[in-house]
């Protein structure tokens, strides 16, 4: 017997969206490890900044240096506030 349920919404939520940033784009989305997001997690302290901090889980989240935080290659657009953006991205996920 197969179960068919009807759902009247059916939300999806990314990182761009549940951060409040628009989607790169891929003519300028930074090539670094950022994705176009301006910062990225990692677990490698030598990444961090001095005094930081991990996360229950073991990361950090920091600003992506080849777009100095803006997620784009040529450098333009806002520089992501990251605490903001990771606060907003937990919500979203319920974490
Ligand atoms: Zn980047």
């Amino acid at each position: 017997m197969s179960i068919i349920r009807r759902v009247r919404f059916l939300e999806v939520t990314d990182r761009y969206k549940a951060a409040g940033r628009s989607y790169p784009d891929p003519k300028t989305v930074c090539r670094g490890r950022c994705e176009g997001m301006g910062f990225y997690p990692t677990k490698n302290p030598k990444e961090w900044p001095e005094g930081a901090k991990p996360d229950e889980i073991g990361f950090v989240f920091v600003k992506c240096a080849p777009c100095n935080g803006t997620g784009r290659r040529d450098g333009k657009g806002a520089t992501a506030d990251i605490e903001g953006s990771v606060r907003k991205i937990r919500k979203a996920i319920g974490g």
